[in-house]
């Protein structure tokens, strides 16, 4: 089979035409480095990506700090990920890199801060 892949390890963001027999990757052509084939591979097995999302701040100067996935997660868990991010909300002050949730869903991954929010 053939199909097209966007890689989004970089911003370079090659497109990688990729010829595939089952999980298995023939050939790849388009990608600059050799991460794109790990890429595409990562992709017909076990497609994961990162979340950037918000959670709610009491008693600080803004409303919402931003946060963000340590690692990957299979791309079929995000809405369950997401939820767990929106039941959250924190106390001021918080800095970057807190942890808002350990090892979310037991997924690997931990929540955490990346946006400082100072006491008001
Ligand atoms: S193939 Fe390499 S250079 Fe191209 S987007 Fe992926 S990581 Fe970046």
């Amino acid at each position: 089979m053939k199909r097209t892949f966007t890689c989004i390890v970089c911003p370079n963001g090659c497109e990688i035409d990729a010829e595939y027999e089952g999980t298995t990757v023939l050939s790849v052509k388009g990608n600059l480095c050799p991460k794109g084939k790990t890429y595409v591979t990562q992709e017909l097995t076990d497609p994961r990506r990162t979340i950037a999302s918000s959670v709610r701040v009491r008693g600080g100067e803004l409303p919402l700090t931003s946060v963000r996935l340590t690692n990957a997660i299979p791309k079929d868990r995000i809405f369950d990920v997401m939820e767990a991010i929106n039941q959250c909300e924190l106390s001021a002050p918080v800095s970057i890199g807190d942890v808002v949730i350990s090892n979310v869903l037991g997924l690997d991954s931990d929540v955490i801060v990346t946006k400082n929010i100072a006491r008001v």
